[in-house]
């Protein structure tokens, strides 16, 4: 089963914010053996949207039933190219795009609207306030599209250019951004080229929704294409539509050096949604488990994360509803400044 886009799609938003995976491809993993759903395709959780949108709002409640105030749409590997590859006409496209967010929005309604406990927070002056959850539209690297591995490699090509990946992106991006979605989750940027080409389309196309971005990192100093983060960053600081930059999909022991990094070339709000630390074996296509650390490792690291300046923190592949609970745990009991996006 090809499991690499198991990037986590929920993510906890507090005065400290837990990033958790949102509609998680990963619970859409755990869960696609009692439901039926095939990920074993190329289009990923995007899949899901085709043949089971319930178990895809299933997913995003159990994230926010984990403390989840971030839940990220399944429209990470949600191409329009790659739906017009599977024979689909561009306007079904579109309502797919559409249809992921739309997703991530109501399970936050239903949420919300039965009244449980947990969905509300109790203020100091003994009053109730809705838990904040925001759902961000997810998009994923020109990589994620090709599905050869290239977003944790970052090679495209010379004949990818600026402009190649800008066309690429143009009518996803222009569609997420009206989709009702709070903001755009550029994620597991594997480069350069491509942080440039998001900022430039954000511009360009004057998108209305705050966006974040995301890098990955395979040696806790470069992202993945040897890029170097302190140039990556640099572009997400000189765009005003960014208002957080960060890094996904990366072993937790990389994560400290990281946000140190980032620190030095922005004051923006930086998340961090590591995975597992396991490792995904392109050629094999699937994760090698020998590496990854248990929950309790994981949360380990959130206050370090924190104190070295991570506002948004959750989970990304191989992550679970536990480690947002674990991590929604830490960051209340610390919480004090609150972040807003
Ligand atoms: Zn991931």
């Amino acid at each position: 089963m090809d499991v690499r886009f198991q990037v986590a799609r929920n993510m906890t938003f507090n005065p400290a914010s837990a990033v958790a995976p949102s509609s998680s491809t990963a619970a859409l993993l755990r869960n696609s053996n009692d439901t039926g759903a095939d990920l074993n395709d190329p289009l990923w959780s995007a899949k899901c949207l085709i043949s089971s949108p319930q178990l895809v709002r299933r997913v995003h409640l159990d994230y926010l039933e984990a403390g989840a105030n971030i839940i990220i749409s399944a429209s990470y590997q949600a191409t329009l190219q790659g739906f017009e590859a599977k024979g689909l006409s561009r306007e079904e496209g579109e309502a797919l795009l559409r249809k992921s967010v739309e997703i991530a929005c109501e399970a936050r309604d239903f949420y919300h609207n039965r009244g449980a406990k947990v969905s509300w927070d109790v203020l100091e002056n003994g009053k109730t306030l809705k838990r904040p959850v925001l759902v961000a539209a997810s998009v994923g690297s020109y990589g994620a599209y090709l599905a050869d591995g290239s977003e944790y490699s970052g090679i495209y090509g010379d004949s990818v250019t600026l402009e190649t990946l800008k066309d690429f992106h143009r009518r996803r991006v222009q569609i997420l951004a009206e989709s009702g979605a709070d903001l755009i989750a550029f994620e597991t940027i594997p480069n350069k080229l491509e942080a440039k080409a998001y900022a430039e389309l954000l511009e360009e196309e004057d998108i209305k929704i705050p966006a974040w971005f995301s890098f990955n990192s395979k040696d806790g100093i470069n992202v993945v294409s040897g890029d170097t983060l302190l140039e990556c960053a640099s572009i997400a600081h000189a765009c005003q539509k960014v208002v957080a930059v960060g890094i996904n999909c990366t072993p937790p022991r990389f994560i400290l050096g990281l946000i140190q990094s980032i620190r030095k070339v922005t004051t923006k709000p930086i998340l961090v949604y590591p995975n597992s630390g396991e490792t995904y074996d392109a050629g094999r296509k699937e994760w090698v488990q020998s590496t990854g650390v248990v929950d309790e490792d994981f949360v380990s690291y959130v206050g370090k994360w924190q104190e070295a300046g991570a506002s948004l923190i959750g989970g990304c592949c191989r992550t679970t509803p536990n480690t947002i609970r674990a991590i929604s745990k830490v960051l209340s009991s610390r919480s004090s400044s609150i972040t807003t996006l």
